[in-house]
């Protein structure tokens, strides 16, 4: 059975304990997982058109909080972490008092993204890594192993694009950030969605992650969106709940493009 979960119920557990929650979540909506351990979890599925997400399984800290150390917000304002130009009134999530030194919405609001479209029916390509935060130590593992495994290279060279949702809001609340990426019409896609568009700010540029690595082996256009957190890996980060939610709605609308129009963009190096 497909289990629902909530975001408080990520945010609490340990990377081992979600790499068998999403091994678990996976299996019971019908992936073909290629698993190894302690590395990476990648689930295919027979679905027309889709596209690959990625979120990463860790936390900067090893102890996750407990539900009792978060708090739920429903009106809380805030900006970006190195800008004021732009004012954030929602809902967050965020921690009080706790032994945890971050919420560790860094990457679980990815996770959380993914499991929401698992749940809404869509059956996008997944990749969740492990220890990604300490030089993408799963993402590094499955570069090197899809040397070897052509078929599942073949599998996700098929999708349409590799989006990672692990971006934090630095600069905006609604975040994509591109890897030596020069396909214009797929970021003219992207931005079409919603999502700032970080060609015309200099600004936003982002240091390595799972898809960057991911995509010097394959093929198609890669991007990291935001996953509406904001000021990750210190004790004041906070999970922008109403900015998740739209990332959610945006990578559900591109899915449906997708699908609808047989869309596939390369990566243009
Ligand atoms: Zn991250």
């Amino acid at each position: 059975m497909n289990k629902t979960y909530q975001l408080t119920d990520l945010l609490t557990k340990t990377q081992e304990e979600l790499a068998s929650i999403a091994q678990e979540k996976l299996t019971s909506c019908g992936y073909t997982l290629e698993i190894k351990e302690g590395k990476y979890i990648v689930g295919t599925t027979e679905t027309e058109n889709p596209i690959t997400l990625l979120a990463h399984l860790d936390l900067v800290n090893k102890t996750p909080p407990q539900p009792q150390d978060i708090i739920f917000e429903s009106e809380h304002t805030t900006t970006p972490e190195r800008t004021d130009e732009r004012t954030y009134t929602g809902a967050v999530y965020r921690l009080e008092n706790s032994q945890a030194t971050c919420l560790g919405a860094d990457d679980r609001n990815g996770i959380f993204a993914i499991f929401s479209l698992l749940d809404k029916g869509y059956r996008p390509y997944v990749i969740f890594t492990h220890d990604e935060e300490v030089g993408c130590v799963g993402g590094g593992q499955l570069r090197e192993d899809l040397e070897n495994l052509p078929q599942l290279r073949d599998i996700l060279n098929q999708s349409a694009m590799l989006i990672q949702v692990d971006r934090g809001s630095k600069y905006h609340f609604d975040e994509v950030v591109y890897y030596n990426e020069k396909n214009e019409q797929f970021m003219d896609f992207i931005q079409d969605f919603g999502f700032t568009d970080g060609r015309k700010d200099e600004r936003v540029t982002g240091s390595s992650t799972d898809v960057r690595v991911l995509s010097e082996i394959l093929t198609p256009a890669t991007c990291n969106v935001s996953a509406g957190y904001v000021r990750e890996h210190g004790e004041n980060e906070l999970c922008l709940w109403d900015g998740l939610t739209a990332t959610i709605d945006k990578l559900e609308r591109i899915m449906r493009k997708c699908q609808a129009e047989g869309l596939v963009f390369e990566k243009v190096r």
